[in-house]
């Protein structure tokens, strides 16, 4: 359903002006400067209350942002978070969090506060030893000890270093093994009692034990063939533990389980919402200190540009939540916000960052001030990871627009998350239309 809409609203690729372009990379050079500036002053300092509000990665405003320039043919009068160019808090630009003032704000703090809890119910050694149990791990492991070894000779053979270490191969083969013959894919499911395919009838209250085991939601379907006509139910849960026993589902449950399972495996690990109905997971490479995108339904790894330039999606938020908090990462996924960004209105930016610190704050407010500073240096670092994805893209979009022949492709070059080839030839390696397959299309 939402995909529906996305296409319906996309506008041509041509829908923004260069004008607006030198504008966002005068922000972004005003950016860097700033950066810059604060640099020396942020290594020096030793901040005796290390909480995340104080020490944001955000530099204090020395200046306001100047108002997004009027895009052709759309309304001035629509505020900032309509506007269609890149928003603040994605150029980078500082913004000073501010708690939820309106019904709005509120409500969507409380959103991203309820979504917050689910990789915290991975937190249960009972549960992760049950998921050890249910994993193949001396087949996981030997599969990663052989695909470390082929990076490491190869790596070898060139004087450089592996692409990825040990542990991201063994999440590498968790994957595989998870979607090849752990989990299941389910739109409709087929009759229980002869195999046919269903058809939908809508929703049904769930039974008692259903409740019990954790469905706030059951779809029901009923036999195609007329000779059957029996019904079948399909509780949706969101409980781990029950994900366990059922192993199928849709986007939702597949990346539950999956984060779980990456937990259970020793990864740190990231469940990521995205406000257009998609989910999926982000697991931390030791080896490359950054988080990796992973897509369990779509067996992807690091390919954070699937959806946007991928499947031509466009996204507002995409929010990672894990047991140390949440950030919001949507730069990792929408690269060229004028063109694969939704706007962002549910509330306003300096709520937005208000709220991801605020989870930030509460999740960690009982760790040591070593683990405190241990993530604070990392959500620095992952900042400016951030930051250089809108500057690559930027960059890029100015590459496009001069003459063929002037110059190469930076963005294609410099920067870790850009290994894939740009939309179209993607899309032509994959074999498939402008858009996902259609089962991302139900929903979670
Ligand atoms: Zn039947």
């Amino acid at each position: 359903m939402a995909d529906g809409r996305h296409r319906a609203n996309q506008p041509a690729p041509n829908g923004y002006d260069a004008s607006s372009l030198t504008n966002e990379f005068e922000q972004l050079m005003r950016t860097k400067r700033l950066n810059r500036l604060h640099e020396p002053s942020r290594s020096h300092s030793n901040s005796p209350s290390p909480s995340p509000m104080s020490s944001s990665a955000f530099p204090p405003p020395p200046t306001r942002a100047p108002p997004p320039p009027p895009s052709l043919g759309t309304p001035v009068a629509a505020p900032s978070p309509k506007s269609s160019t890149t928003p603040t808090a994605l150029r980078g630009l500082p913004i000073m969090p501010s708690p939820p003032q309106d019904p709005a704000s509120l409500k969507f703090y409380n959103l991203l506060k309820g979504l917050s809890v689910t990789p915290t119910k991975y937190e249960n050694p009972g549960l992760l030893d049950e998921a050890l149990s249910v994993i193949p791990l001396d087949r996981l492991y030997s599969e990663a000890e052989e695909e470390s070894q082929i990076m490491q000779a190869q790596a070898a053979s060139v004087g450089g270093k592996p692409e990825w270490g040990y542990q991201d191969c063994v999440i590498r083969a968790l994957l595989r093994w998870f979607k090849g013959s752990f989990f299941q894919f389910v739109n409709n499911p087929p009759c229980s009692r002869c195999h046919m395919p269903t058809i939908a009838q809508g929703m049904t209250p769930p039974t008692p034990d259903e409740t019990a085991r954790g469905a706030t939601r059951v779809e029901l379907y009923r036999c195609s063939d007329t000779s059957c006509t029996a019904h079948e139910r399909f509780p949706r849960y969101s409980d781990v533990w029950q994900l366990l026993q059922t192993r199928r589902g849709r986007a939702g449950e597949w990346a539950n389980c999956f984060s779980m399972l990456c937990r259970a495996v020793g990864a740190r690990v990231r469940w990521v919402w995205n406000s257009e109905d998609h989910v999926w997971t982000e697991v931390y490479s030791e080896h490359q200190r950054r988080w990796v995108h992973v897509d369990s339904c779509e067996g992807a790894w690091d390919q954070p540009r699937l959806y946007t330039e991928g499947w031509q999606r466009k996204l507002s938020y995409c929010v990672a939540f894990s047991i140390d908090g949440a950030t919001d990462v949507t730069r990792r996924y929408v690269r060229n916000f004028s063109r694969h960004g939704n706007p962002r209105n549910r509330a306003p930016e300096e709520v937005v960052l208000w709220s991801i610190h605020e989870i930030r704050r509460k999740r960690r407010e009982n760790m040591s001030k070593t683990d405190q500073r241990r993530l604070i240096k990392e959500d620095e670092r992952e900042e400016k990871e951030l930051r250089c994805y809108m500057a690559s893209a930027l960059a890029a979009e100015i590459n496009n627009m001069l003459p063929q022949g002037l110059t190469g492709r930076p963005e294609d070059q410099k920067h870790p998350g850009a290994r894939q080839e740009a939309s179209t030839e993607w899309l032509a390696a994959r074999g498939h239309g402008n858009s996902g397959p259609d089962r991302s299309r139900e929903g979670r």
